[in-house]
Order: C-alpha cells, then structure tokens, then sequence
C-alpha cells in the first residue's frame, strides 16, 4: 500500500519520475492512482519523506497469483554498427535451465528483454525455449543503468507476478538482481550451480562454507522466488529454429532524473584488454605442481598450439605463476570447454565447482589419489614437466 502522508507540500517533484503515470497533484497533494506498481520511486525522490510504501507480511502474502519463470535477457556490446549489441550466452543457458522448471510447473517460460533498439531478438529468445518477451522498448534503456533498468523489472514482476525470476551471475545480474530483490522485499540466492522443483517450491542449490557443502535453499514466503547463476553452470539447449515466443510490448515512461550515475567515458576492449576463459574452447590449466612461474610458460606454449588459453589454480595464481583474470573456480570464473587439461592441480572442490561441466577433462597428476581424477575422463599418473613438454613436440610435429 502506498500513502502520501500530511508532510506532503505539493512540490510535485514525484509527478515526472513516475514510470507509470500513476501520481495526480489534487488540491496541492500528490494522490496515487490504480497504475502504481509500488516501484518505489517517488519515496526516494520525495524531499520531505512524505511518501510511504508498506509492504504485508511476506508469510502472510498470497501467492497463488504469482505464475511464470522468469528470465532476465542480458545484452552485450558487439562493436559492430549494425548490429550493436547481441544477447550474452547466459540468457540462452538460463532459458535451458528455466525451460525445464517452467515444465515442471506447467507455467510459461519467459524472456524479459529491455532495450532501446528491438533488434529481433525475440526470435532467437524463442528458438532457446521461451513462450513469450516481455519487451519494454525506450531510448533511455540504451546502456544498463541500475536505477532505471531495476525500476522497469520491478514494475513488470508487480504487473506480471512470476513465480521465479533468474538472472545471470554477470556483472549486470550481480547488480541488478540484488536491487530488485530489496525493492521488491524478496530474497535471492546468488550463485546457484543447480535448481529444480521441489513441492512446487525452487530449489535454489549453491556451494556454503567456502565450497566444502552444498546448501539447499526454499523461498517458500516470497515471490518471486530469484537466484542468480554464473555463465556456464546450466548446459545451453540447441535452439530450435521455427520456434517462436509471443511478443508481450510493454511500456515504461522513464525520465532522465531516475539516473543517478551517469557514464561520462566508455572505453570498449576486445580482447587484447582481458583474458576470456569463459567462452574458450580449449583451456590448458595448471596448478601449484608446475612449480615455478618459468615452467608454467610450458602451458602457454601448449595452449597456443591447441587454440586454446591459459587457465590456472587459486594456489597457482596466489604464486604469481599466472593473473586473476586465468584463474578457474569458485572465487575465480566458471569455464566449460570441449576440453579441460589440468596439469598438477589436485582437484579442490572449489577447483572443480568451476571446470566439472566441461565436455572432456584430461588431468595429469603425480599423485593417483588426486581428486581431480574423479572428474577426469582421461587420467595421466605421472609428472607434469616431462608430459606437457612431450604433448609439445607431438603437436609440433603435426
Ligand atoms: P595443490 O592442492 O597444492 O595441488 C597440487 C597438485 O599438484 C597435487 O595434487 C600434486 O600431487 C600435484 N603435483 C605436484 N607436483 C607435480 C608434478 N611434477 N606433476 C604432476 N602433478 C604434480 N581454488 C581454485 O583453484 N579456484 C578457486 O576459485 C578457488 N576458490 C576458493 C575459494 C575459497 C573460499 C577457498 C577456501 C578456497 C578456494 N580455492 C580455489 C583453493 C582450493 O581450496 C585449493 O587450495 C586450490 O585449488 C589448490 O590448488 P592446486 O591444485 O594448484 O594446488
Ligand atoms: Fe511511486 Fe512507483 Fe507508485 Fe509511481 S508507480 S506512484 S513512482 S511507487
Ligand atoms: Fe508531495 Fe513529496 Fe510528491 Fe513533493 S515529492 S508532491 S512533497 S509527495
């Protein structure tokens, strides 16, 4: 509920940043009509407070209106004119993962796309499994903003009331997930590396006391239920072309105001600027048992001859053998290659959560007994530095 109390001095700074044009000045008061989503943007704005949103009691919501999974459709710049941006990878794989929830439930599947440009994207949203996109099209969306994308997706759950809502645990998620969570007094699970239905419930399955459990977690007082996930956890479906999603256009009046920071300077890097393990193919990855940074060069090597790139162990990275930007794990980035090659990493399970969903692993260990060799399809008992220097020259070879 939302109530405009007697401090109200009719100042009608609220009126314009109403998304929804849902605030009438009546008799030099601010009067809150039907169209209010309970965004919450006027409270903020409001400089004498005289604005309030109350909120029931999450255990004693209803909430049996709420129906739909939900995905969050992140963008990305491509750098090409034409067609500037494309949709990352981790929309497609949480469609794959939402696809089978929402079968589960028997309840739509949804892309929730925000745009200044409709690119077609609803296309490739449909061939990935989604019914339907709700698109929200507006010049103000051209770059992600935290104020202003978060106002939208809050206004579309509190229009739409979905059961589920998932975001990628991407820079954008990681921000814009949270934000809505508290707007909409909802919790939200970060990182999940599984979800299915239980009793109609999600559940929400993330690694707790630094990777050494696996916590469960139900929602069961809040909708939407929410959760991030990281780009390649859930396996990407193959799309299914001539499938399409019904277009749901929804709009938003947006002014200028709601954006609190403002981006004076872009500098766009491709490449050169940072290491991408996340989309490579290939990755050679070594750990503390390549010894010295001098013979981790050993792996670059082998990594150029493969195509591939350098991936690297917490306990290798922490040596200086290679940069945070290699390193494949819990705290580091999850990678799922065609193919995995460890050289001296033992296998941690905070090692594993981020490399386990890649196609093929080879792993060459010293030690039989070293955990990696339970992921391993391939395992290699012997020292590292005479068998990366033998893959070399048999490449070479070639
Ligand atoms: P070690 O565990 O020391 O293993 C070295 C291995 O090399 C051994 O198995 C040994 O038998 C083998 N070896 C030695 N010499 C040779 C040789 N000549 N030839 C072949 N094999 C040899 N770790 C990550 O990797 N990524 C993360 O993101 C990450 N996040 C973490 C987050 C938290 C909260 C915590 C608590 C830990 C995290 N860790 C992470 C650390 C993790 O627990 C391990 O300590 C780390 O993965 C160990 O790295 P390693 O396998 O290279 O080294
Ligand atoms: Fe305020 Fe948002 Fe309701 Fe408009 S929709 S009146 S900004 S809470
Ligand atoms: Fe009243 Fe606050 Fe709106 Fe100004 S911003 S009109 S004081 S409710």
């Amino acid at each position: 509920m939302i109530e405009v109390s007697k401090k109200c001095i009719g100042c009608g700074k609220c009126v314009p940043v109403c998304p929804f044009a849902a605030i009438n000045m009546i008799d030099k008061k601010a009067v809150m009509n039907e169209a209010c989503t309970l965004c919450g943007v006027c409270v903020q704005i409001c400089p004498v407070q005289a604005i309030a949103i109350t909120r029931e009691e999450a255990s004693r919501r209803d909430h049996s209106g709420f129906k739909g999974v939900w995905v969050y459709v992140e963008l990305t710049e491509t750098g090409d004119k034409t067609h500037p941006k494309k949709i990352k990878p981790v929309t497609f794989e949480l469609l794959g993962a939402g696809r089978k929830l929402a079968d589960e439930l028997k309840e739509d599947l949804c892309a929730v796309l925000l745009t200044d440009k409709d690119h077609g994207y609803e296309k490739e949203l449909g061939s990935y499994g989604a019914d339907k996109v709700y698109m929200v099209e507006h010049d103000e969306l051209f770059e992600y903003n935290t104020d202003i994308f978060s106002t939208v997706v809050v206004s579309l759950v509190n229009r739409h009331k979905p059961s589920v809502m998932l975001y990628g645990a991407t820079i954008q998620g990681r921000d814009l997930a949270p934000r809505v969570a508290s707007a909409l007094y909802v919790g939200l699970t970060a990182d999940c590396t599984a979800l299915a239905i239980k009793d109609g419930l999600l559940l929400q399955s993330r690694p707790a006391f630094g990777g050494n459990i696996m916590a469960d977690i139900l929602s069961p007082n809040s909708r939407p239920q929410m959760a991030t996930v990281r780009p390649n956890v859930m396996k990407m479906n193959e799309p299914v072309h001539g499938r399409t999603a019904m277009t749901v256009r929804e709009s938003a009046k947006l002014d200028k105001s709601l954006r609190r920071v403002k981006v004076l300077e872009r500098k766009l890097s491709h490449d050169g600027g940072g290491v991408r393990i996340e989309n490579a193919k290939i990755i050679v990855s070594g750990g503390r048992g390549m010894k010295t940074k001098d013979k981790f060069k050993l792996l670059d090597e082998l990594s150029k001859l493969l195509g591939g790139v350098v991936g690297a162990s917490r306990a290798a990275v922490d040596l200086g053998f290679k940069e945070k930007t290699h390193q494949v794990g819990q705290s580091g980035t999850t990678v799922s290659p065609k193919l995995y090659l460890s050289f001296g990493i033992s296998g941690a399970v905070q090692h594993i959560v981020g490399m386990k969903s890649s196609d093929v692993i080879v792993a060459v260990n010293k030690d039989p007994n070293a955990p990696i060799f339970n992921v391993a399809k391939y395992g290699i008992v012997g020292d590292a530095h005479e068998i990366a220097p033998k893959l070399i020259e048999a490449l070479k070879k070639k």
